[in-house]
């Protein structure tokens, strides 16, 4: 069977989480399949349909760099892409089922509609079917009253419907179960999500729908719809929910879930393309790192689980630390200078000095991002001498000011001529001078380190100054001095 499938989304929100497991796993099936991915734009609610929506799908995918077969964008042989752009073969769909008594015209008006809801009351048993039975001088006085009717689904009123879903097994239902005779074309002409992703599955040949489960009520409407046109359905095969730690679908509550919101806070998108493959998915119970390659070979369908999946942010930030560590250089480099540049750290373009600090820093920081986002703060006092020093965080733990002067003085001379010594030489004679001295190496070294970076945590401290040179250090010693001294330190 040639693997046909497609990712349908509505553009009515950004795409988020659970949104592009499903587009991923569609994906990675098809690739490893050898079939074709396609890309459907389900943009037939018009009241809910937002354009930015439909701009966020795209820049979502150019971002994951995931692309597809066939889709609005790159054509196909089923084109159009956009089901608001094939209404009309939704509309001969819906009369060949009137002309074969599947489906009916219905004439009801709002107001009577909500009156059927209201007598209901909140039970709601949905559309009493009343439609079915209208007689010809009925429908002749809603036509001259210029109602415009609805196309329904006339299903079965008895029954069951089976069907095998391929993560699921045998899931039925019994038809009185079904939603009672539900619309399938509005009376604006645009058909329902049922007709129309019924008509275009089938017609864009799918052989499989990947999708959440949160779609699984509607599937027995969906084959019967199959059947009723006389189709032979796709395999159903229903992804696992996404929940929160709390075991609550996952949602805004949980934290940021839309994919922009996570390119924004600094991730890769190669660290959420491989996490999210292990949302409902697993290679085997020990591999964990998949590069989208990777998954283009492995995915296997077998391999979904029925379980919901739970969404770690905490692993996700692993993961995105792992692949910022594996970068070379350059792509380190490439993917930090735009973040510097807007955070005006670097000019823009960056020049050969910033470009040389921006290069030393690199080993020094690769092992302390988490996200490309915290990069600006690790290396801003590499290019300015403009620090903040906070008052409070001048004076380490456990000193005063007059203690601090002290060791920091003593830290300016050791610093004297650090660059012509190894950092081991370097740290050596910070130990041995503050065994001298009695105390602790790190109550030696941290003054000189909120000095040199203005902060009490920072990448390694010589490898920094190196990058800073001693002339910049020592200025910055004599400022911090200068402020203590202004702060009630001693003055000799
Ligand atoms: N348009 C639906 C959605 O937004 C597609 C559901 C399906 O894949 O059938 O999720």
């Amino acid at each position: 069977m040639h693997v046909r499938v497609r990712y349908a989304p509505s553009p009515t929100g950004l795409q988020h989480i659970g949104g592009i497991r499903t587009a991923l796993f569609n994906y990675f099936f098809a690739r490893a399949r050898g079939g074709s991915f396609i890309l459907r734009i389900e943009d037939t609610d018009r009241e809910r349909y937002d354009q930015a929506a439909l701009q966020d799908i795209y820049d979502t995918f150019d971002w994951l760099g995931i692309g597809w077969d066939e889709g609005p964008d790159v054509g196909g042989p089923h084109a159009p892409y956009f089901q608001s752009q094939r209404l009309e073969l939704y509309r001969r769909c819906a009369e060949q089922l009137i002309e074969r008594d599947l489906a009916y015209y219905a004439y009801d008006t709002p107001e009577e509609l909500a009156a059927m809801r209201e007598a209901q009351g909140h039970k709601g048993g949905g559309y009493d079917r009343r439609g079915r039975n209208y007689t010809a001088e009925q429908i002749a006085d809603f036509e001259a009253r210029g109602i415009a009717p609805v196309v329904r689904f006339k299903g079965p009123l008895d029954g069951e419907t089976v069907f095998e879903d391929m993560i699921l097994g045998r899931v039925s239902k019994k038809n009185r179960d079904i939603t009672p005779d539900p619309v399938l074309l509005k009376s604006d002409g645009y058909p329902t999500y049922h007709l129309a992703n019924v008509v275009d599955d089938h017609q864009m040949q799918i052989s499989h729908i990947l999708r959440a489960q949160e779609w699984i009520p509607s599937a027995p409407l969906h084959v019967r719809l199959y059947e009723a046109f006389g189709w032979q359905p796709p395999v159903f095969c229903h992804l696992p929910m996404v929940m929160g730690k709390d075991g609550q679908k996952l949602s805004k509550r949980h934290g940021s879930t839309s994919v922009i919101e996570f390119r924004r806070q600094g991730y890769l998108p190669e660290a959420l393309i491989n996490y999210v493959a292990l949302l409902g998915w697993a290679y085997d119970d020990k591999r964990e790192f998949f590069t989208t390659q990777d998954l283009e070979r492995l995915f296997d369908a077998a391999r979904i689980n029925k379980a919901p999946a739970v969404f770690d942010y905490r692993k996700l930030e692993w993961f995105n630390g792992v692949y910022i560590r594996n970068k070379s250089d350059d792509e380190l480099e490439a993917l930090m200078t735009p973040i510097l540049m807007q955070a005006g750290i670097v000019s823009d373009p960056m020049s050969e000095g910033e470009r040389s600090i921006l290069r030393g820093a690199l080993p020094l920081i690769r092992e302390r991002m988490k996200y490309l986002t915290e990069a600006p703060e690790l290396v801003r006092f590499l290019f300015t001498d403009q620090l903040q020093y906070k008052p409070e965080e001048l004076i380490p733990k456990k000193m005063d000011a007059a203690g601090t002067v002290e060791l920091l003085r003593v830290a300016r001379e050791l610093v004297n001529g650090f660059e012509q010594r190894s950092d081991e030489e370097n740290e050596e004679r910070f130990r041995a001078r503050a065994e001298e001295l009695g105390t602790k190496m790190g109550n030696l070294m941290m003054p000189l380190r909120i000095a040199v970076t203005g902060s009490r945590v920072s990448p390694p401290l010589f490898g920094s100054m190196r990058l800073i040179g001693e002339q910049r250090v020592h200025q910055r010693i004599d400022t911090v001095l200068q402020l203590l001294q202004s702060q009630g330190g001693t003055d000799e």
